[in-house]
């Protein structure tokens, strides 16, 4: 072994003893070349595989309000379930890293697709101004971040701006939810390629209240279409 590759080595290996990576999922620790989740944590994810058909779940919940070419979830989200505590992770305990990990993955599911080949722009669904300065940042630009560097598509963080803060969507039913988040986003198509296919991204999918109103922000800039991802698919 070269001495500059043995020093790489011991100075991992000693790194590893003192601050071992803990695996999200099982918290064992984890191999040199896993992040986040372990092999087999990774694999018990529960994947929806929807991007393999076009009339999944996710796209028909959107149906006739989101004007979509394709839409998708990554996987399913369960209340206790695994990718319920990555994403709670994600969002209130700084782990950036989780968004770009779920988007990675994510991304590796579109690329079987032959709709990616499309996709010339991703977009975030952004949070209100103020809400990402509580938090210091917006998950969803995480997990955009991740997709876009594996599909090597660029990323528009700032097509899309918040314009009223909207209350908390957790406690609302279906109507209310819609209500309270329409007309709540603004588009800059300044910042999207001309003849845009975006593809919108949010962290999990309920109503699609949010993503309606998103995405009827960006339709409103003419030749665009949308195609939508998000990673989680929630029941209500
Ligand atoms: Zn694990």
């Amino acid at each position: 072994m070269a001495f500059p590759t043995l020093l790489r080595e011991l100075t991992y290996g000693a790194s590893h003893l003192l601050f071992p990576r803990l695996c999200e999922g099982c918290r064992e620790p984890l191999l040199r070349q896993e992040e986040v989740l372990c092999l087999s944590c990774l694999a018990a994810l529960p994947r929806t595989r929807f991007h393999h058909r076009a009339d999944n779940e996710a796209a028909l919940r959107l149906a006739g309000r989101v004007a979509y070419e394709q839409a998708t979830a990554f996987c399913y989200f369960s209340n206790g379930g695994l990718l319920q505590h990555l994403l709670h992770r994600l969002k209130y305990a700084g782990r950036k890293n989780i968004g770009t990990y779920l988007g990675t993955q994510a991304a590796l599911d579109l690329l079987e697709t032959t709709w990616m080949g499309d996709i010339n722009v991703i977009v975030p669904v952004p949070l209100h101004p103020k809400k990402e300065r509580l938090r210091g940042y917006n998950q969803s630009v995480w997990i955009a971040k991740g997709m876009a560097r594996l599909l090597q598509v660029p990323l528009a963080e700032k097509a899309l701006r918040r314009t009223r803060h909207t209350e908390s969507q957790t406690q609302k039913n279906r109507e209310e939810r819609i209500h309270n988040v329409r007309g709540a986003f603004e588009a800059n198509g300044a910042v999207l390629p001309p003849e845009a296919h975006v593809l919108l991204v949010d962290d999990v999918l309920t109503t699609g209240a949010t993503l309606e109103a998103a995405s009827a922000a960006l339709c409103s800039i003419s030749h665009l279409r949308v195609s939508v991802c998000t990673i989680g698919l929630a029941g209500f």
